[in-house]
């Protein structure tokens, strides 16, 4: 795939675009004049990875402008009310409203016209966190998940503990090749090892 980080400043999310046949934002960060520069033409789908303002902030401005549709797991589009639950409150700013088009549950598949996503519930940053898995390329979007050198998300922002060790356990299982996490860097080199690394110190570290 060809997938570019357009966001990732500051406390902002990373937003990954992918440039396929149905170019698509994984996770829109604050920022939507930056990202809208970053996007170009032609933007049909964003995917959210989670509810957190650090990654839907910018969604209202980016639909306005480019019409593009927007998915998230159901769990987290109910957040979406609460200014607490979306840690809107966190950034001084209101919650953002917007129209998720796409509810996405475990194990659906994202269509990108010439390659496909496939929808990994992983809760446990959120209840509705999920990650997006190339099975041919392996490659896999962790959203606040997984983080490079063995990271993992916070769970006191309406996570659980247990759940994101259960979930890291389940991705440590998968074959990866390049992981993109929602804040840092791209974990391309021993992305395996990374992954089951994240599993291990969440699991040292709540059990
Ligand atoms: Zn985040
Ligand atoms: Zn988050």
């Amino acid at each position: 795939m060809r997938v570019k980080n357009i966001g990732g400043f500051s406390y902002d999310s990373n937003a990954y675009l992918i440039d396929a046949k149905r170019k698509t934002l994984v996770d829109a960060g604050m920022d939507a004049s930056r990202v809208l520069k970053g996007i170009g033409d032609g933007l049909e789908l964003i995917v959210l990875t989670h509810c957190h303002y650090d990654h839907v902030g910018a969604v209202p401005d980016i639909v306005r402008e480019t019409g593009a549709k927007v998915a998230m797991h159901g769990k987290d589009v109910l957040l979406l009310r609460s200014d607490r639950a979306c840690v809107a409150s966190m950034f001084n700013a209101p919650r953002p409203e917007f129209k998720v088009d796409i509810v996405l549950k475990d194990g659906d598949t994202i269509d990108l016209g010439d390659s496909f996503l496939a929808v990994i519930h992983t809760p446990g940053h959120t209840p509705g966190s999920i990650c997006l898995y190339n099975e041919e390329t392996k490659e896999m979007f962790t959203g606040d998940t997984v983080f490079e050198g063995g990271g993992f998300g916070r769970t006191d922002l309406g996570g659980d503990e247990g759940q994101m060790v259960a979930s890291l356990q389940k991705l440590a299982k998968m074959d990866v090749s390049i992981l993109y996490p929602g804040h840092g860097g791209i974990v391309a080199n021993r992305a395996k090892e990374s992954l089951l690394a994240s599993y291990n110190n969440a699991r040292h570290m709540f059990f």
